[in-house]
């Protein structure tokens, strides 16, 4: 399956895939560069998914929907939130999208409504502000236990699955982890990211796999493990 990544923003990702000549998109930050990107491909947008409320994750939705007359989904709990959602989701539902199923996964904690989009058979996962590359979302709206138990959700998948999130806080965070739960795999990884950064190339997605090494609110073995570390990166 074919994902292009679209930079949005100051270090926002929008994520394009492709079925045939019809694309889905994960979020919508802001319309301008996903239509430049859409009509350079002459790619139809069918659907938009929407991992969760805030504004730089929806603020082109309307716009996009008016140009391509597509279907956008979010989860149920933020239907009311987000202008011209068509369809609200609950967990685990499938959506079709070209005979490849995506399924919605919800994970609340940095929002009480948001969700991940997972497609199994390709091993992808779309983890919004939930789940970012050596880091996790802020708790703008759920408790530290939702957000514990979100995140074990996600741990519970292939670790091969990978990872595309909502935004570029890669390095930042590996300058966290280097402080406050150092090992050679967080060493080596911020080397590697450094000299992907200086290219200009999007440290994402990354994996499972490596996120179980390198992302210590992953390998929190308590909540109280999650909830100490948790406050020394909001302090941070
Ligand atoms: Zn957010
Ligand atoms: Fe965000």
């Amino acid at each position: 399956m074919e994902i292009h990544t679209i930079p949005c923003l100051k270090d926002n990702y929008v994520y394009a895939l492709r079925a045939g000549d019809k694309a889905v998109l994960v979020d919508a930050s802001e319309s301008a560069p996903v239509l430049k990107f859409l009509s350079s491909m002459k790619w139809q947008l069918d659907t938009i998914l929407l991992t969760h409320h805030h504004w730089d994750h929806v603020q082109g939705n309307s716009e996009l929907k008016d140009h391509y007359g597509c279907k956008t989904i979010s989860s149920e709990y933020d239907r009311s939130r987000i202008a011209n959602v068509d369809l609200g989701t609950k967990d685990s539902e499938k959506i079709i999208f070209d005979e490849i199923e995506i399924e919605t996964i919800t994970i609340p904690g940095h929002t009480l409504g948001h969700i991940a989009y997972h497609i199994p058979s390709e091993r992808i996962l779309f983890t919004g502000d939930t789940l970012f590359s050596a880091g996790c979302g802020r708790l703008f709206e759920g408790t530290p236990e939702q957000m514990y138990r979100s995140l074990n959700k996600l741990k519970k998948l292939d670790p091969e699955t990978r990872i595309f999130c909502g935004h570029e806080y890669t390095l930042r965070n590996l300058e966290f982890v280097r402080a406050h739960a150092p090992n050679n795999d967080v060493e080596n990884y911020y080397r590697h990211m450094l000299d992907v950064r200086a290219q200009n190339r999007p440290t994402l997605p990354t994996t499972l796999g490596t996120e179980l090494k390198i992302n210590p609110f992953l390998r929190a073995e308590s909540l109280d493990e999650f909830i100490r570390l948790r406050k020394l990166r909001d302090q941070w």
